[in-house]
């Protein structure tokens, strides 16, 4: 196609408008003077296209050309995207540092994927294989903790030709396919465009916990594989730390974050923070199974907005080999914002707080390419045609939000509620509290513990899903006996009601408190979870018929085994089952011991 180029009418920050871009199309990639700095169509009006550009344009004038490419804002996807930090636009960091020193320079071209390096291609498939969109062809040895698979791309399908093996560059040729419209050679490197969700043979319904080992979580709040969650979090509420224990320790075996810092040190945190962590159960780095993306705050506002689309397709792409990839965006505030100041310069009617009109379907749009999935393609050849071999994925879509002021009536939250199914309300008063982590079980929520009851139970116990809700009932009983004690006293307060608050305390200190730096307590599984809060139910149910026959509700608070409980959490999981049942059988006979001896009467026994 004949690259008909184009001139600047004018330059405001971040947006260019250009005239004589006849047969350019929105959201083409563009090139913007000579140098060559990264844009994409945003509107266009006949010749005239607005164009918002990923870099600095300071000097950039009118009169300079702009050179359309024809193609979208896409990112590459192959072997060496793992342990990767890239910029909004998929630059890698170090390769723009090594050309630029730490500030990030103009027309760097910098591809996504490493050109030199050689990666271990192990065939899957043999010539004569029959393969479809999606089917695995290979497999790489990405890094010690992840096996990247060759896709066939979603276009492509027919009978293998030949298939190499051993050590190749991404673009370098390793499988020939003879489609209806010929042959064609394909690679290990694949590009797509970040603002297209990438397809899938159809989506399933949430039925599997992502299990993160943070009992609040799991037991109260749970998040199904596929699912979608919205954190806010106010400064000092512990919300990098639980980002970091959801990345060590939930069952994403693939990671990505994508962070829109807004002060420049808030991303720097997060570019030394993640390198340093490992993944608990290799001992590795946690890089080594995750992709990060960063914008530091000298970043245009633009490479902002791109950003979370650009890890969005990479996320997809490892959902696509048959992984649970979990995205970590922090904030999509920043991203609205940048969605926010691009609208301003090209003076759309701007709607609530000057966000744009479309700014809900954005959001909305982002995290429905969450889900968990039928692959496009299969792992196995299959030998049946009709029946062809299914493979599972699951993308996990953990948003934070940010609001001004903690304002939870935020248009960007408010948006975000209407379409994340779960919300996890990190408070700053518990934080302050000591209490961590602090998410409070009051005002949180989850619309898929129904969905996931069963699968729950089938990985804990029977009574799981059902001691969780009364657990909760009894938490916020508590709530509203506190509102009464701080009215009229404690005294006001019945033998039955202050054991129910001796019980909530002990939900809140001795199950939801959990030390994300204590060896043990920093995760826990499931069945342990489940014994945790069986433990502390059954003194409930046996003080409560103790109650019943005169027991003493001081003596109760005091008996010895309430320490055992608090100690409960530090168990280890090896052998705790038995612990927790002989725990159980200490408080009965400690509970109705109590009740006995009272009701013996003084001097009876
Ligand atoms: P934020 O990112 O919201 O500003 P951080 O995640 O850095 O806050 O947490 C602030 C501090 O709170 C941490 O340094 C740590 O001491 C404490 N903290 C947060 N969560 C936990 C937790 N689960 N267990 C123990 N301490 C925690």
């Amino acid at each position: 196609m004949a690259h008909k180029t184009g001139t600047i009418r004018k330059v405001s920050g971040p947006l260019v408008v250009a005239d004589g871009m006849d047969g350019a199309k929105m959201y083409d990639v563009v090139r913007v003077s000579e140098r060559r700095l990264l844009g994409e169509i945003v509107e266009l009006h006949g010749s005239q296209a607005a164009i918002q550009v990923y870099e600095d344009t300071s000097g950039v004038g009118p009169g300079e050309p702009v050179i359309p490419t024809h193609e979208p804002l896409s990112v590459e996807l192959g072997p060496g995207l793992i342990a990767s930090i890239y910029d909004g636009i998929q630059r890698p960091l170090d390769v723009l540092r090594a050309a630029a020193g730490d500030f990030i320079t103009r027309g760097v071209e910098a591809p996504g994927l490493d050109r030199a390096r050689r990666w271990r291609f192990i065939p899957l498939r043999r010539p004569g294989d029959r393969v479809g969109p999606g089917d695995v062809i290979a497999r790489v040895p990405e890094t010690p903790l992840v096996e990247h698979r060759v896709l066939v791309p979603p276009d492509v399908s027919g009978e293998v030709v030949d298939i190499a093996a051993g050590e190749f560059r991404v673009d370098e040729p390793v499988c020939r396919v003879k489609t209806a419209q010929g042959e064609r050679t394909l690679t290990m490197l694949q590009r797509w465009p970040v603002r297209r969700a990438r397809p899938v043979r159809r989506k399933l319904p949430p039925a599997e916990p992502l299990v993160t080992g943070q009992r609040v979580v799991d037991a109260f709040f749970p998040i199904a594989k596929g699912g979608t969650a919205c954190v806010p979090g106010p400064f000092g509420s512990g919300k990098t730390v639980i980002q970091h224990q959801l990345a060590k320790w939930s069952e994403a075996e693939i990671i990505v974050f994508v962070g829109c810092g807004e002060r420049g040190n808030e991303m720097t945190d997060v570019l030394r923070e993640f390198p340093e962590l490992s993944d608990p159960k290799s001992g590795e780095p946690l890089m080594k199974r995750t992709v990060l993306i960063a914008n530091t705050s000298n970043m245009p506002v633009a490479a902002r907005e791109a950003s979370v689309y650009t890890g969005m397709t990479i996320a997809e792409y490892f959902r696509d080999m048959g992984y649970s990839v979990a995205l970590q965006a922090d904030s999509t505030s920043r991203w609205a914002e940048a969605m926010r100041e691009i609208s301003g310069r090209l003076e759309e009617m701007p709607g609530e707080e000057g966000y744009p009109a479309y700014l809900a379907t954005r959001i909305a749009e982002f995290y429905e390419r969450a889900g968990r999935v039928v692959c496009l393609g299969g792992l196995e050849p299959s030998s049946d045609p009709a029946a062809p071999a299914e493979m599972e994925g699951a993308l996990t879509v953990i948003g934070s939000v940010s609001p001004p002021g903690g304002d939870l009536n935020d248009p960007v939250v408010q948006a975000t509620l209407r379409v994340a199914k779960v919300f996890w309300s990190l408070e700053d008063r518990l934080a302050f509290a000591r209490h961590f982590p602090a998410i409070s079980w009051l005002n949180s929520y989850s619309l898929y513990s129904t969905a996931l009851a069963e699968a729950v139970r089938k990985r804990s116990t029977r009574e799981f899903v059902e001691d969780a809700a009364e657990a909760m009932r009894l938490l916020e009983r508590e709530a509203e006996l506190l509102e009464i004690v701080r009215l009229v006293g404690k005294d006001a307060l019945s033998g039955h009601d202050r054991l129910v608050l001796e019980c909530s305390r002990s939900i809140r200190e001795d199950f939801l408190h959990q030390n994300a730096f204590h060896e043990v307590d920093t995760f826990t599984s499931l069945p342990k979870q489940a014994r945790m809060l069986r433990v502390i139910l059954t003194f409930f149910a046996l003080a409560e018929e103790a109650l019943e026959q005169g027991a003493d509700i001081a003596e109760l608070e005091q008996l010895g085994v309430r320490e055992q409980v608090a100690r409960m959490k530090f168990w280890a999981e090896a052998g705790f089952a038995e612990k927790a049942a002989a725990l159980a059988a200490e408080t009965r006979r400690e509970v109705t011991g109590s009740g006995r001896a009272l009701a013996a009467g003084p001097g009876g026994a």
